[in-house]
């Protein structure tokens, strides 16, 4: 194979009238999914919910493990993971598809509400990489859960129906900002300043009307006080629904692709895997966007534990095992990359990185400065990897976080590495990551099913 720009939109150029339409189908369920999920929570519910439409029973239903068993494991409301049983028992080792199902946002601050010149404000903290200035003078739709100090659970989801009202954070107008327009873009919009206005009309107090009339609010509508947000978790995300994108609709254009497109495209593949000759996991991960930490993130143990509970259904389970089964196994982190940016010639070496409309892509190493904090999969993985891709008419391209030395970025793959599994980041090309607005290629998307499903299907 020659570099990846020798035959650019080459995921399409093979697909016959059938091949595209299938494409456009399962794009079609993709785009419904972005639209209908803005959260981990919402993506673990619609995991359960469709595995258990589909033959999946949750693990504490489960007795034994038959060649199969297709088994549902959720942890927290931000973890899924689907289990296939395969012919060979799990302590051989497993193929697992892992991806992540948080994306970057702006989560509202423990004590968030304030008044300030007449209008009522959110303090709020971002989550993730985000270039602030994105995230202003845009709609936003406020998801989330308030618990309430009696243990009720109180869902918010504000924002993203029709006849809702939205969000934003007000922008400087251009009259006003010549010296704004001089500052560097990182400090033009600081983390505090990511305040949207939440309300304008005064009630009836002296004091802080306006920011007592939302309180008001939030209590007639939802039986929530000021205090409960102690206890919330209140997350702001573009109100902006997801679309076809480009005048030929050949791309998907919308928030949160990064991860909920591998997240999609690798739940589609499990839900179609039948008796597999090696069990086939696939698992969704919380946390990656600050690093993988916390427990619902793969720094955690649960990888680890969700081995042990499902290896204890064949009765008691020894260390030695346990490890021999994780070292076994072989993972793809399906995680997306950078596509390549016309407009940004300068950070992308063009012989290396990815481009929109040319497959799935295989990044051998993330990291920076010198590949560090990488996993750099094994050239003993990677052949079997180009074998099964071509074996079965996945279209792929290699992958590079951008020139040497230019910036960079990690995935979880690092952190599946430790268990001694052979592990590679695989995953669609994007652009404007990590934006309000991220695109990607609708044959890229069905390259990425295909890869996935050939490798926890017959891997
Ligand atoms: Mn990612
Ligand atoms: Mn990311």
């Amino acid at each position: 194979m020659a570099a990846n720009h020798a035959k650019n939109g080459k995921a399409w150029v093979n697909l016959n009238n059938d091949q595209l339409k299938t494409v456009d189908e399962f794009n079609r369920g993709y785009l419904e999914f972005l639209n209908r999920v803005k959260t981990e929570r919402e993506t673990v519910k619609f995991i359960e919910e469709t595995a258990l439409s589909q033959g999946f029973k949750p693990l504490e239903q489960i007795e034994t493990i038959e060649p199969g068993t297709r088994i549902l494991i959720s942890m927290k409301n931000k973890v899924a993971a689907l289990f296939i049983a395969g012919k060979r028992p799990l302590s051989d080792g497993f193929n697992l598809v892992a991806s992540h199902l948080d994306t970057p946002r702006i989560d509202l601050k423990a004590n968030p509400l304030y008044e300030a010149d007449g209008l009522a404000l959110f303090k709020t903290h971002y989550y993730g990489g985000i270039k602030k200035y994105q995230w202003v003078a845009i709609p936003l739709a406020l998801c989330g859960v308030v618990y309430k100090k009696d243990g009720r659970a109180i869902n918010i989801n504000i924002g993203l129906d029709e006849g809702d009202p939205v969000l934003t954070i007000a922008d400087l107008l251009p009259h006003l900002a010549k010296e704004q327009m001089e500052k560097k873009m990182a400090e033009v919009i600081t983390g505090e300043k990511l305040t949207p206005i939440v309300g304008s009309r005064p009630g009836a107090e002296e004091e802080n009307p306006v920011r007592e009339a939302v309180i008001q609010y939030f209590r007639d509508k939802y039986d929530i006080d000021e205090e409960d947000f102690t206890s919330a978790e209140l997350q702001l995300v573009p109100a902006i629904p997801a679309g076809e994108t480009g005048l030929d609709r050949s791309m998907v254009g919308g928030y949160g692709q990064d991860d909920r497109v591998s997240v999609y495209a690798s739940l589609q593949a499990a839900l179609a895997i039948e008796n597999p000759e090696t069990v086939a996991l696939c698992l969704f991960v919380d946390k990656e966007e600050i690093g993988s930490t916390g427990n619902t993130g793969l720094q955690s143990l649960l990888l680890e534990n969700l081995v042990v509970s499902l290896m204890h259904l064949d009765g008691p389970v020894d260390y030695f095992a346990v490890r021999k089964c994780l070292a076994n196994s072989f993972a793809l982190s399906a995680d997306v990359n950078a596509a390549i940016d016309p407009n940004y010639p300068e950070v992308f070496e063009k012989d290396n990185c990815s481009f929109l409309g040319n497959g799935v892509v295989l990044t051998k190493y993330t990291g920076s400065r010198g590949k560090a904090e990488s996993n750099d999969a094994n050239p003993e993985f990677l052949w079997r990897m180009r074998k099964l891709f071509d074996d079965h008419g996945v279209v792929w391209q290699t992958g590079e976080l951008g020139k040497v030395d230019i910036g960079g970025g990690g995935t979880v793959a690092q952190y599946i590495a430790r268990y001694g599994m052979e592990v590679v980041d695989c995953g669609v090309a994007v652009l404007s990551m990590h934006s309000p607005f991220e695109v990607v290629s609708k044959a890229d998307v069905y390259m990425s099913y295909k890869a996935y499903r050939a490798f926890m299907q017959v891997f």
